[in-house]
């Protein structure tokens, strides 16, 4: 590796202060999304729209704006054919600050140091907002037209599941807007991803687990502590519960995964490299090892769940008459959520308990790898990132970009940037940073992503 250097113009400097000024004023206005829109804080949202209407006049000026209720923004950009429209995303919310997490950097101070811009949201997802922005307002500078429309859809409730993005959705549809690909964050340029593998990946998510969250109840008499019976609502509950926790879903690894070890088995240490070249014909000795490695790794081959919530007597000497459980499942694509009820209700096997589904997220099917859209992604990081590795893989994590399958097929999940491991823990932790080098590499990669669709 080593390759040849990224493509930057001359006056990168300027172009990337111009980016960074932009983005310290957007990390300045805390745009905290809430659950419930009524407890929020619509000021800062609306002080947000705003700013970003003084920053890209042009974008502004060009484009064609449709409002989305919630402060959230879909923009058209009209290209020589409406045939295959282009989704860039990004969300202008980000989660809160904990008062009492030891940030370096007051997280709504935007601060520059050392060639780091730190502050809540700077990879979590306003550089993302930014770069897209600023790649179309510097090439409607330079009186670009893109061959194909390219739509641009900010949401504003990414992280607390609002609806924004369904409703941009709603809105395309009822256009009769069928993109040709959809590109929202995810994955980034990862230095440090894989031990023993020394080339950053970008990972580029084609498909994202599901979010599902079921109930365990079970009724009974209840009645006085003082006079129990065997096996009441509790200790059947629990009975269940620990059945559920020695049952866990089978596991294997998922097609875009064995696809991520075939690019990287090149650049493993020798003794490794045949393993994961093989990774297909080694399928089981491999999900023997991410299991082995790890929650994180053992994640990626299967469906997962967790007890999360338990409730019972609200009294020390009362019995229950109803015991709950809450499982959080993420399922893995290849699981549905009607199998993960099957799963759970085999592996409970006791007709008294029942399982009710609380809020039902399918995994998102896969998009494309061998695809003109996703050859157009890697051929881009090829030019911006030389030394890194484009991949596929699949997310653990949940993004807007999961509603945009009711009307795409190919939906990839990837920020331009560099991110080092301990940027990557920052998001929705503390601390979290962006390169200012890195936010005008990525801008750029927006930009030839625009130039070179065709
Ligand atoms: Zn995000």
């Amino acid at each position: 590796m080593g390759g040849t250097a990224p493509l930057r113009p001359a006056d990168f400097e300027a172009v990337r202060d111009r980016v960074v000024a932009k983005l310290q004023a957007l990390v300045r206005i805390p745009t905290v999304s809430h659950v419930d829109p009524a407890q929020g804080d619509a000021a800062p949202f609306v002080a947000f729209v705003e700013e970003l209407a003084r920053q890209f006049p042009l974008l502004h000026e060009h484009l064609e704006l449709t409002p989305i209720p919630g402060h959230a923004l879909l923009f058209r950009w009209p290209g020589t054919s409406a045939e295959r429209p282009v989704v860039l995303m990004a969300h202008l919310d980000v989660v809160p600050v904990d008062e009492n997490a030891p940030w370096r950097h007051p997280a709504f101070g935007a601060r520059l140091v050392d060639g780091q811009l730190w502050g809540r949201g700077t990879l979590d997802n306003k550089g993302c907002l930014v770069g897209i922005a600023e790649a179309v307002e510097r090439l409607l500078e330079q009186g670009f037209r893109p061959a194909q429309d390219i739509w641009l859809s900010f949401g504003s409730t990414e992280e607390v599941s609002g609806d924004t993005a369904e409703l941009a959705v709603a809105e395309l549809r009822r256009r009769g807007v069928q993109p040709w690909f959809v590109l929202d964050e995810g994955g980034a340029v990862a230095a440090g991803a894989l031990p023993g593998i020394k080339p950053p990946l970008a990972v580029i998510g084609v498909s994202e687990k599901g979010t599902t969250t079921l109930e365990l109840r079970v009724d009974g008499q209840g009645g006085h502590a003082s006079t129990p019976v065997q096996m009441d609502t509790t200790a059947r509950l629990a009975r269940a519960i620990v059945r559920l926790d020695a049952s866990p879903f089978p596991a294997t690894v998922p097609e875009p995964t064995l696809e991520m070890f075939r690019r990287i088995a090149p650049h493993a240490p020798l003794p490794l490299r045949a393993l994961i070249g093989n990774a297909a014909r080694l399928r089981p000795v491999l999900t023997r090892a991410l299991i082995a490695a790890g929650p994180e790794p053992a994640a990626l081959t299967r469906t997962t769940l967790a007890v999360t919530t338990l409730s019972g007597s609200p009294a020390h000497n009362v019995i229950a008459s109803t015991a709950r459980a809450g499982v959080n499942v993420r399922v893995l694509v290849g699981d549905t959520v009607a199998s993960v009820v099957a799963h759970v209700t085999k592996a409970i096997h006791d007709k008294r308990v029942t399982v009710s589904v609380v809020e039902a997220g399918e995994a998102s099917p896969v998009s494309p790898v061998d695809d003109d859209a996703f050859r157009l992604l890697e051929s881009t990081i090829a030019e911006s990132f030389p030394d890194a590795v484009p991949t596929p893989y699949v997310m653990m994590a949940a993004t807007d970009s999961r509603f945009f399958t009711a009307i795409c097929p190919r939906v990839y999940r990837f920020a331009p940037f560099r991110m080092t491991k301990a940027q990557r823990e920052a998001i929705h932790s503390y601390d979290e940073h962006i390169g200012v080098d890195d936010l005008g590499d990525g801008m750029l990669w927006y930009q030839r992503l625009i130039e070179r669709i065709a």
